[in-house]
């Protein structure tokens, strides 16, 4: 008989949590689970899963409009946003119960509540006041949106979680950042007819991406639309007696929207959670130090996900949480590669990506073989629509290896997991050159692009 109520207990039921939980019972540990808000974490309740359907509704605006090329004629179209909400929450609380279900058939135990440590292995339920202790814990309480509390009028401001559930849409947004969430947003409120316009503070829009993909997808929205203001920031923001914002940027640029949505990145969700009690160790920005077993400086006490801060997607949370539960009550030990991570942005239109930058790639090896490619994609030619397509191999110019894949197009993302599959197998170009392409498709400029368009030596 173990001297603890449960053999793992879990904090935050997203997507970390959840699969470590499940994990570790079907390993048959006793396992319990506290969420303060709602099971499936930000990426089911405000984030991944609700921002891709917006992006969907979003983009039927320009399909009604390249209909027209195929020969169709729309009819008056309008757009209710109260529709949109209300089919997106049912969707979200659907999912949520999928979860819950999940839990509960694999006799995990749900307390609804928030949940602290209390010391190494104990952890108090403020719901209850019920103390409950584990051999081991599990900390995924995930990050949250950053706002700037330094500005002034920083308090009109919303975050992706208000956007889900503003109850009108503004006629007018402004979006702050330029990462993942700003871009995304950004094309979702133009799509759905809101004027918008992007401010982000560097240079070039999408750091840390490779750069004709930042200034493919800069382009393909200033096209659409969208206003882009690089290199500057809000210096100040007033709320008007009806309600209008106006923003005053350090570059002089007057700014008024009906909504300012800030998405200038997100922080460990570390505060007030008794780390410090339970002697857990946090870097800098107050993320929790872990090893490559996601093991924190306290031995019994685990983390994964976006509190870790490591790469902040759903699915690297997925892997650690099972990596974590196989390699603890598995006796199945792994450890999740962090080094090949396909992603993708879904601007409009949409990123994929898996791989070295150019910038990265040429960090590692002076000798790299560049083949680009920009096209119009097929379903333009009779839309009309003035939008290209751009894919990007990075070659080791040395090994043939293909070091990255970047694209900017339709169905990037979908591409960017099969991309995945190669790049991780160790792919050469030559693997590339001899695979049949698929006609016609956008995806067999992958396979037949031939020449180099830049060599890169020395
Ligand atoms: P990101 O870290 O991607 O981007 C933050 C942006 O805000 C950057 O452009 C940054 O500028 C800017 N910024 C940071 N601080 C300030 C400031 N004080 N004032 C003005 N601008 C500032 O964060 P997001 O909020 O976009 O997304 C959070 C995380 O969520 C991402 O890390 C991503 O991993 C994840 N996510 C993934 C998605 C996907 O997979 N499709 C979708 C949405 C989110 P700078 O570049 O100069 O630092």
């Amino acid at each position: 008989m173990s001297d603890f109520d449960y053999d793992l207990f879990v904090i935050g039921g997203g997507s970390g949590g959840v699969r470590a939980a499940r994990i570790a019972a079907n390993h048959g540990a006793k396992v319990g689970i506290a969420e303060e808000y709602r099971y499936g974490g930000t990426c089911v309740i405000r984030g991944c899963v609700p921002k891709k359907l917006f992006v969907y509704a979003s983009k039927f605006s320009e399909e009604f409009e390249d209909a027209e090329g195929f020969g169709w004629t729309v009819g008056e179209r309008s757009f209710s946003w109260e529709k949109l909400v209300t089919a997106k929450d049912q969707e979200i609380t659907r999912l949520e119960g999928i979860y819950r279900r999940n839990l509960e058939r694999s006799d995990v135990e749900l307390h609804d509540s928030r949940a602290v440590l209390e010391g190494p292995n104990t952890v108090r339920l403020l719901a209850t006041g019920q103390t409950v202790t584990a051999k081991y814990i599990l900390i995924a309480v995930g990050a949250s949106p950053n706002v700037d509390a330094d500005l002034p009028g920083g308090e009109h401001v919303i975050t992706s979680n208000e956007a889900f559930h503003m109850t009108d849409l503004p006629e007018k947004i402004v979006v702050a950042g330029g990462g993942y969430i700003a871009v995304e947003f950004a094309g979702i409120f133009n799509g759905l007819g809101v004027e918008t316009t992007l401010l982000y503070r560097g240079e070039e829009i999408l750091r840390g991406f490779d750069m004709d993909m930042r200034k493919g997808v800069h382009e393909e929205m200033e096209k659409k639309g969208i206003r882009v203001i690089c290199g500057d920031v809000f210096a100040s923001i007033e709320k008007d007696a009806s309600g209008v914002l106006t923003g005053k940027t350090k570059g002089g640029e007057i700014l008024t929207a009906g909504q300012i949505m800030f998405a200038i990145g997100r922080s460990p969700h570390t505060n007030d959670l008794g780390l410090e009690k339970a002697g857990v160790e946090l870097d800098r920005i107050g993320a929790i130090k872990v090893n490559d077993q996601s093991q924190t400086s306290v031995p019994s006490i685990y983390a994964v996900g976006d509190v870790t801060n490591r790469a902040n997607l759903t699915p690297v949370a997925i892997r650690e949480g099972h990596a974590f539960a196989d390699t603890v009550f598995g006796k199945k030990p792994w450890t999740v590669d962090h080094s090949l991570i396909p992603t993708a942005v879904f601007s409009q239109p949409e990123m994929g990506t898996v791989g070295l930058t150019e910038e990265q790639a040429l960090e590692k090896t002076p000798n790299l073989d560049i083949y680009k490619s920009s096209f119009r994609p097929m379903k333009h030619t009779l839309s009309g629509r003035d939008e290209k397509m751009l894919m990007k191999l990075i070659v080791d110019a040395d090994t043939d290896k293909v070091l990255g894949v970047h694209i900017l197009g339709p169905d990037a993302g979908e591409l960017a997991q099969v991309l995945g599959i190669t790049l991780a197998m160790g792919a050469t170009k030559a693997d590339f050159d001899r695979t049949i392409a698929v006609h016609p498709t956008a995806a067999e400029e992958l396979v037949t692009m031939r020449e180099p368009t830049e060599r890169l030596r020395g």
